[in-house]
């Protein structure tokens, strides 16, 4: 008989199984559904909750401002970009964002990806191949090391921070052509910092090229918010600095930037940048307006990071595992997903959202509540996400300290 059906779920019949088994482990992803603007509380499947969990930090993905650049941006060009970049996709819009980039980061060039993960990805299979090596933290997030395999360059993975290790493995006689080290500088589940001073000097040292993802420290970190390298006051010494504009800039895209000729290379071999079709036009008038309000209102980080510190103490003198967090995101380790969770359900029921993160995002045993702090929250929501924790820990019995 032709065209019958139980072939066709017979082929993907082992999912059901598959489903079941993550559901087992409490692995299983339910997805949510926001009825609501991003900001200080949203409301999620019918419920107005306090929001601990979006990378929202400055509080821009629902400010007016940009909402009006791209009623603008709509009235100048149109939503759709209609092709590649190379092709015809570019606008006018795209060119004016890869110069306020270049200029707000204080580099020659930048390049706009469609999203972060497609900038890093992309830019790490542009600068090595087969005859190169990369090397890459443990705890780099999921675009740069899905780069490291694409890139078909010998993959080489350090322990998280762990500089000593990579100047062992860079003093190896080797015979790579060219050697790329990679890593987040905050890192998005522990909300820590790389040790980017030690890795400066150690590539600088054994000539391999340092490449960093700035993704969740652009705008929050440094004096003129472009991240933990000019945190550490290191930015010319890098020379591949990857962010994205999905994050705290409340808008969507990657980028990249660097010298001149780093970007022109890019172009010329960045897979994702070449095949994807470009940003809508409008999305880059947001994101320039946003990085106006950065220059503009330093105070946002600073209240960011402040309020963060506070949180971070609070916790750890109620005996809460909050690891080497140092930034706006702060994860609450328990270690089972089980025990992540209950925890993140039972802070539901008193009106507040932090997302139990679990494997494949963080290594097995380190899941966690990720609670992000933002410029919107007031100093209640973080006395209330305090009592409720050690509620839930007195009634519930959980995340025992
Ligand atoms: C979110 C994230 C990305 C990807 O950025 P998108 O613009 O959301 O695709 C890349 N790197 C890190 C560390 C991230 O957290």
């Amino acid at each position: 008989m032709e065209g019958q059906p139980e072939h066709k779920l017979d082929v993907l019949g082992w999912l059901g199984e598959a489903l079941e088994e993550l559901d087992r482990r409490s692995l299983r992803r339910m997805r949510r559904c926001r009825q609501s603007p991003q900001g200080r509380t949203i409301w999620l499947d019918g419920r107005e909750l306090v929001n601990f969990g979006s990378n929202d930090y400055l509080g821009l993905a629902g400010d007016p401002r940009l909402a009006e650049a791209v009623r603008h941006g709509l009235e100048k060009e149109g939503w759709g970009s209609g092709a590649s970049a190379l092709v015809c996709g570019r606008s006018s819009a795209h060119a004016a964002l890869e110069e306020a980039l270049a200029k707000f980061e204080g580099c020659e060039a930048a390049l706009v990806f469609p999203t972060g993960f497609a900038a890093n990805a992309g830019t790490i299979a542009a600068l090595v191949g087969p005859g190169d090596a990369v090397y890459c933290d443990r705890k780099n997030h999921a675009s740069i090391i899905d780069g490291c395999k694409l890139s078909r360059a010998d993959f080489r993975v350090f322990p998280h921070s762990d500089v000593d290790t990579l100047d062992r493995l860079l003093a190896k006689p080797h015979k790579h052509r060219r050697r790329l080290v990679v890593t987040d500088t905050l890192f998005s589940m522990d909300g820590d910092l790389a040790p980017i001073p030690q890795l400066v000097e150690v590539c600088e040292r054994h000539h391999a090229i340092l490449m960093v993802d700035e993704a969740h420290a652009t705008g929050v970190f440094g004096d003129r918010g472009r991240g933990v390298v000019e945190f550490f006051g290191v930015e010319q010494r890098v020379p591949v600095r990857v962010g994205t504009l999905s994050k705290a800039l409340g808008s969507v895209g990657g980028f990249v930037v660097g010298s001149r000729e780093l970007i022109e290379w890019l172009v010329q071999k960045a897979r994702p940048y070449m095949f994807s079709t470009a940003l809508p036009g409008v999305a880059c008038y947001a994101a320039v307006a946003a990085l106006e309000i950065v220059k503009q209102e330093p105070y946002r980080r600073a209240l960011v990071l402040q309020r963060a510190e506070l949180l971070r103490e609070t916790l750890k003198r109620n005996g809460w595992d909050v690891g080497r967090s140092s930034s706006q995101i702060i994860p609450i380790v328990v270690r089972q997903p089980e025990v992540a969770l209950s925890l993140a359900r039972f802070l539901e029921t008193r009106g507040l959202f932090v997302p139990a993160i679990r494997p494949p995002a963080v290594p097995d045993e380190e899941a966690c509540l990720r609670v992000s702090v933002t410029f919107q929250h007031q100093d209640g929501d973080l006395h209330q996400l305090v009592e409720a924790l050690g509620e839930a820990r007195r009634t519930v019995g959980l995340g025992d300290a």
